[in-house]
Formats: structure tokens, sequence, C-alpha cells
């Protein structure tokens, strides 16, 4: 159930208030919020607060969250939300969680802050989370149990120091972000009008680190490819049309398809399947095909080149007799759309400002996250990381350094309040 919030401003009137407004530069405001003592404070907080911040990651680590799997962990974040005295918390019929800081002024629209709680794993991985001299180890610890914790993090010290923010504050875990996940969270949430047309700006918080800001929506196109045929004995049917033969030439010719440097364009064969044992022919072989792109045209032009590959390669191998044909179906099984954030954008010069404030350099990036599903709507939207090292991300090795955590926290805290403001006591 979702409860209805209060009727507010449409985010266009309220940026051209602010814009009208806006004697203040980008730059100043930050300065000005940095200098709060309930921002000191909130900073200390995260300091002090080092030791639970890893307790909690290792505990929501520890709780699988597959893609189309993550009632557990979305329950158990719900739960946190409620402790941290969020209001209307709840999870939607896909497990995404929400909980609300309210804000001086109820009418304004939301700064949202999200973070995935999907992992890449699926159901079946043994999870086991460890702390190993100073660093955390476990699948899906940086990816994304950080950004879960930055999460909480974030409503903790501002509960904690009393920080008042004008614009209300939409915390938000979100599932189906990894994979073939496909976005379909973050889809949810943007396409139902009550939060669409009262989100302001999305912060996705995703992974380690704070030297990045993904401004840049990488889009992509993930296809599934079967090719099916009769099958039979190895010796005795020998002849008839081998759909593993067949997928490996349509492999071949697709991998030849050149692609430019920029912009920046990819193709990967990830899974592969087919047959049941060595002395038969298969009836069937399946691959999956993930394609990048920054641009759109490079995508249409990789799908056909796909089509064109199967459409060449299973003649190819049909044999002559009508019970040996064989069949190709290729199927999309994840679309993520492509979009950029404008350079002149108000959320961009904001978190170039935090990023003067506390001496951090970041660079922008282009990448596929949630970010990509408002940015493809024209809306204001950028991903940035918890703070702190990670790697082997989407393996059973996985590791988050917490050293620098600080910096990713004070970072996302003085965007956040940038963005909604600061009321004065
Ligand atoms: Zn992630």
């Amino acid at each position: 159930m979702s409860p209805s919030p209060p009727v507010r401003l449409p985010v266009g009137e309220s940026v051209l208030r602010s814009e009208s407004q806006g004697l203040r530069s980008a730059q100043q405001q930050v300065a000005t919020i940095s200098e709060l003592p309930q921002v000191h404070d909130a900073f200390s907080w995260f300091r002090n607060h080092a030791r639970e911040l890893e307790e909690l990651q290792l505990e929501v680590t520890a709780i699988p969250a597959p893609p189309w799997g993550e009632s557990a962990r979305s329950h158990w974040l719900r739960e946190h939300f409620a402790e941290l005295g969020l209001s209307e918390v709840h999870r939607d019929e896909l497990g995404n969680v929400f909980g609300i800081r309210c804000g001086t002024d109820a009418a304004a629209p939301f700064i949202a802050l999200s973070a995935h709680i999907d992992t890449v794993f699926p159901s079946d991985t043994p999870i086991s989370v460890r702390r190993d001299d100073g660093k955390l180890y476990g699948p899906g610890v940086s990816d994304n149990s950080s950004g879960i914790t930055a999460l909480l993090a974030i409503a903790g010290a501002m509960r904690a120091t009393g920080l008042a923010n004008i614009a209300p504050i939409l915390f938000l875990g979100n599932v189906g972000e990894e994979g073939e996940g496909d976005l379909r969270g973050m889809r949810q949430i943007y396409q139902q009008p009550q939060w669409s047309s009262s989100i302001a700006s999305l912060v996705v918080i995703d992974g380690a680190g704070a030297d990045t800001i993904i401004a840049e929506g990488l889009g992509s196109r993930r296809y599934e490819v079967t090719v099916r045929g009769h099958g039979g004995h190895s010796w005795s049917d020998f002849g008839v049309a081998n759909p593993i033969v067949a997928l490996a030439r349509v492999i071949d010719r697709f991998t030849r398809t050149p692609v430019p440097v920029s912009p920046k364009t990819t193709y990967n064969i990830g899974i592969i399947n087919g047959g049941t044992s060595v002395n038969s022919i298969p009836e069937s072989a399946t691959m999956r095909v993930d394609t990048r792109s920054a641009s759109v045209d490079e995508l249409d032009r990789l799908e056909r080149a796909l089509h064109e590959a199967v459409d060449h390669a299973i003649p190819e191998i049909t044999g002559r007799k009508k019970q040996e044909l064989l069949t190709a179906e290729v199927r999309i099984i994840g679309n993520r759309p492509a979009a950029d954030l404008p350079a002149d954008s108000p959320l961009l010069k904001m978190v170039r400002a935090v990023d003067a404030q506390l001496g951090n350099t970041a660079r922008i990036q282009r990448a596929s996250t949630d970010a990509n599903v408002p940015l493809s709507l024209g809306r204001q939207a950028i991903a940035i990381g918890s703070g702190g090292s990670g790697g082997g991300a989407h393996t059973i090795h996985e590791w988050y350094d917490p050293t620098g955590r600080e910096l990713g926290l004070k970072r996302i805290l003085l965007l956040t309040l940038a963005l909604c403001g600061v009321a004065d006591e």
C-alpha cells in the first residue's frame, strides 16, 4: 500500500522558484551548510559510528537478495527505516522500500536518495561474510551493501543531530537493478505519477568510492538466442543439424562485427547452454548476449548484426532433410535506456560544489545504473559511491575497505542538504 503524500508543487515550478531566488551560488550554499554545528555533529557521528556501520553492512550482506528474490532483505530494510524514525515506511508490491524524512516545507518536491538492494548472486550462492584485517568480505558487500549502509548512515546522522531539512527526503531501497532485473524497481517507481511528479532530484548510491559522478547513462540491450533442432544419436543420426554448431557459427559471425571506440560500444556472450550428453546431438542450444553503447544508433546496429548472423548461420548448418531443419529465436531480455544529465544541470553544479568544499576530486563517468530511468525521462539524477573502496564486484570474493567511508558519507550528506535546504532554527 502506498500512502498518499501531501499535495506538492510540480517539480518544474519549484525549480523556477528556486532559480528566481537563487542569489547564492551553489558554492555559497554548500559552504554555508558546511558551517552549521549540526553538520559538524553529523560528521562526528559518522566517525563515532564507524564500527556500527560495519556491523550493519555485514548483517545486510548475509541476507540473500538474488534477482527476483529480494523479499527478506526488503523486510530487513523496512524495519531499519522504521527504527530510524522515518515516516510513511512501506514496501510496494515489488519489494521497493520507502521511508520519508519530512521537511519543514511539506509541499516541496522530494529529494530522493536510493540504493539498490538486489545482488547478482543466484539463490544457491553460499554466502559467508567476515571481517579480516580491517576489510569486510562477502558477495555483494560493496555492491550494494555499502550503498544500503550509506542510506542508513545518512538517516541515522540526521536524526541524531536534529538537522531540519526544508524539502522532504525520500529514502529508497529498490529492487531489480542488477542484470536481468533490468532496473525494474526504479522503473516501477518512476511509472507511478505519485512519485515521478514529486521527485525533484534522485541521488543513487551504488558501490564504493567517492571519485566518480555518474551523470551519463549507459544504454544496454540483452538478448537470449535459442537454436532448436531435431536432435538424435551421435552415431546413428550423424548428419542431423546440430544447434550447438549453429550457435557457434552465429557467435563467430556476430563477434566479427566492428564496434567504434567512440561512442564506446561493446558486446559480450556471457552464458551458453545446450545439450544433454556427449553422445547426443542436442535438441537445443541457448546463449545470452549483452550489448552496450553510449549511442542508441550503435545498439540498433548491433541488434541488426545479431539478427543477420542468425539468419546467415542457420541455413548454413541446416541439413537437406526436412526433419533436420533448425529454428532460431532471438528474444530481448533486457533494455536499458541511455541518456545524459545536461552539463548545466543544477544537480551537477551542486555535486561539483560539494566536491570543491570537501577538496575531493571526482570525474564524470558513464555507467548503467538506476539513474538511467529518470535520466531517460529528462529528469535530474546522478549516481555516486558510498565512500571507502571495494573490489571483486560480482564475484564471491567481493570486499569492502571502510577506510575513507567518512568522505563518501560527508559528500552524500552535504549534497542532500544542499538540494533540500536546511531550515534555520
Ligand atoms: Zn550496483
